[in-house]
């Protein structure tokens, strides 16, 4: 049997099912998944050299004898550290894995034993290290002096040179083992190699091109990141322009409502205020439905933006519906718009998993006579006996708690009514084209005045006693405060213990101040009924678990403490302290880390004394931990990628992103003949409710 692209690995010759296996559970199934398996880096062996002329980043291979294996405990944790030191004639240096590569990696290397170190040189303290490289077996052959060789992810019994050599096999046996999809007049334009041209080089590079090779910067990786790119951006914009193609209610009106409530209000709308709610009326007015998400930090003040959008919507008639994550938020939300709206006529309308069931049934009757106008709950929103008469616009609060399958259902409420997302998690502008791909976005950059900025400091665990005592002088000056505990999934237990112990111990310590707990394990109503004490001040000091988190609103806590910060990202750190800072008050946030954290960790929570800017904070976040955070969630519903890296690479994306919207802007339905490579393409990764837009 001829191999061809789509033959299962363990059928090329020499492999065999045991093999076939192994590749599999890589997530190599085919001999394109083959070709398409990058290495992950590449072995300059002319570089090599002796240790003792290291500099922190070089990426080198040498050889040299392993000394000793240890391994450590890291800090308090259960997880272990794995310290391979290594020496030639000229020094040592020590191989640290901070999680084991598979089971029997360790047990491979003994002291004497000639290895080859692959990888980059790292600076810990001062101290140069190899952080995870790449610890082989010499080889016979290894006496090749000027080549590049590929490193791919390894594991037991299947290495670099074995892959090498199955990837040049499949190469020669296969004619066509790289068909060009793009379009020509494309690849000419952007002076990209062709597609055979760059996955040959990417598995034989040039050999005196290290470290472009390395870098991810050859013309080679500058195509391939390219078109995983592109694949995404063209599947986003057909489903874009399908929704672009979408009839929706137009709102016109002479906006006296909301006029009314500008003036009303006992502050002036900030500029980034004014400049999205101006992107949302055209939105409104164009009859076409609107997708926006509205990206702005903790306390820019999208509520009333939303408010504004609603009145927008009610002046004409239609009805409006904003869902919230939590009850607590659906109530504050709810409070706010009798606050605001009820004075201009607009009826108002609160539906939550606590609603009674009499209560409910009035709701439905004014829903459907369009007696209400403006409904404001949760998850409750979306169960089936919620119908309206005519719903024109769907504002979502906090969007990263609702998957895309929520908005599908809200949607179905009416006739393409318009949407309005609005998330307080902060992402670079770049990135959020991308991973909220099928949504304009508008962003709210500037804070109301006159707050003033809150001070961070981070400690470790040996202030921890001050940080106590300044939390307890705040609440005797009148103040409230939040004592915070990272609740991680696998430790659910000793995290509800931490609290509850430090909840004790403070009660016991300061008998004076009125503690309240608040953890994941409660009922909502149990959740509520502390909520509401701590809002109406009968509650001095919370101490609890993240579930405070999103959207709280309690303008009278000034302190906001923080316990093993660093096992928080950045920007949910940035989302804690946001909870203070609402009010007249100066306010505080004590980020407490725990003794084991290394300078890395250190670092990274540090830059929170640096900047109050929620997009900075998402940006370094996004620098150091990767766009997983943003990009891995299940909901996103979007590929990983193999090689392109979102910051990395940010560059290509924006080359990628416009190419594919110039393509469907010029040739929408793809029916052009040099396009047809690419509909399939499109209908092969994403199906065909992918390319409904399209037609
Ligand atoms: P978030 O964007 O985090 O949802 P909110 O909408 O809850 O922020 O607003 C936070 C607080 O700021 C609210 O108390 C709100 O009344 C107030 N606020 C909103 N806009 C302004 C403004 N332009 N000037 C002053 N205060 C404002
Ligand atoms: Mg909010």
């Amino acid at each position: 049997m001829a191999l061809r692209l789509e033959t299962e690995i363990q059928y090329i010759k020499g492999v065999g099912p045991k093999l076939g296996a192994l590749f599999n559970r890589h997530g190599l199934k085919t001999v394109q998944n083959l070709l398409q398996n990058y290495p992950r880096a590449y072995e300059d062996r002319r570089a090599a050299r002796n240790i003792a002329n290291l500099k922190p980043d070089d990426v080198v291979s040498l050889k040299a004898f392993v000394v000793n294996v240890a391994s450590y405990a890291m800090g308090r944790s259960t997880r272990k550290i794995y310290d391979v030191l290594i020496r030639d004639s000229s020094g040592q240096i020590r191989c640290k894995f901070f999680r084991t590569p598979y089971r029997g990696y360790f047990e491979r290397f003994k002291p004497g034993q000639e290895v080859r170190i692959v990888g980059t040189v790292t600076n810990y303290r001062g101290r140069l290290e190899f952080h995870h490289p790449e610890i082989k077996d010499i080889e016979p052959e290894e006496d090749i002096s000027d080549a590049l060789i590929p490193i791919y992810v390894e594991t037991e019994g299947l290495n670099s040179s074995k892959i090498s050599k199955l990837i040049q096999f499949a190469q020669n046996e296969i004619k066509e083992w790289a068909p060009e999809v793009l379009p020509k007049e494309l690849v000419t334009k952007l002076n990209f190699i062709s597609y055979q041209e760059a996955l040959s080089r990417i598995h034989h590079p040039e050999p005196d091109l290290g470290n472009l090779y390395n870098e991810f910067k050859s013309e080679a990786h500058r195509r391939l990141i390219f078109e995983e790119f592109f694949w995404l951006e063209m599947y986003l914009a057909s489903k874009r322009s399908g929704l672009k193609q979408e009839k929706g209610f137009a709102f016109k009106n002479d906006e006296k409502a909301i006029e009314q409530l500008k003036t009303a209000l006992p502050f002036k709308l900030t500029g980034a205020q004014l400049r999205a709610f101006a992107e949302i009326k055209k939105d409104l007015e164009s009859g076409r439905p609107m997708n926006r998400l509205v990206q702005g930090d903790v306390g820019s003040g999208k509520t009333l933006v939303s408010f504004l959008s609603a009145l927008k919507a009610i002046e004409s008639e239609f009805q409006v519906c904003l869902m919230a994550p939590t009850e607590i938020l659906a109530e504050q939300h709810f409070k706010n718009a009798e606050k605001l709206l009820s004075p201009l006529g607009i009826r108002c309308a609160l539906l939550t998993g606590k609603t009674k069931l009499k209560d409910r049934k009035e709701i439905a009757e004014k829903l459907i006579s369009g007696e209400t106008d403006f409904l404001i709950g949760t998850h409750a929103l979306i169960e089936d006996w919620v119908q309206f008469k005519n719903l024109g616009l769907v504002i979502i609060d906090e969007q990263h708690r609702f998957g895309v399958a929520q908005r599908g259902i809200l949607k179905n409420k009416g006739t393409s009514p318009h949407f309005l997302i609005m998330t307080a998690t902060p992402i670079p502008r770049t990135l959020a084209m991308t991973v909220y791909g099928d949504l304009d976005v508008s962003i709210i950059d500037e804070m109301p005045a006159g707050r003033t900025p809150i001070q961070t400091r981070v400690v470790t665990e040996s202030k921890h006693e001050k940080a106590v005592q300044f939390m307890a002088e705040q609440v005797a000056k009148g103040r409230q405060a939040y004592i915070v505990y990272p609740l991680v999934e696998e430790s659910e237990k000793i995290d509800l213990k931490n609290a509850t112990e430090e909840f004790e111990k403070l009660k016991a310590q300061f008998p004076k101040i009125r503690f309240g707990l608040l953890h994941g394990k409660m009922k909502g109503s149990e959740k509520d009924e502390v909520m509401t004490q701590f809002r109406a001040h009968q509650i001095d000091a919370l101490v609890s678990t993240t579930v405070i988190e999103v959207g709280v609103d309690v303008p009278n806590a000034t302190v906001m403490v923080i316990e093993h910060a660093e096992r928080f990202g950045l920007s949910q750190l940035h989302q804690l302290r946001g909870r203070v800072g609402r009010g007249e008050h100066k306010s505080f946030c004590v980020m407490i880390m725990g003794y084991a954290v290394s300078q890395e960790t250190r670092e990274r929570v540090e830059f929170m004394e640096k900047t109050n800017d929620g997009f900075k904070v998402a940006e370094f976040d996004l620098q150091i931990r990767g766009p997983g955070e943003f990009m891995g969630s299940k909901q996103s519903g979007l590929p990983g990628f193999k090689m392109a890296n979102l910051v990395r690479d940010v560059e290509l994306l924006k080359v990628a992103r416009d190419a594919a919207f110039d393509i469907l802007a010029h040739d929408p339905k793809l029916s052009k003949k040099e396009h047809a490579p690419l509909r399939e393409e499109i209908l092969k990764s994403y199906g065909p409710q992918a390319l409904a837009g399209v037609g």
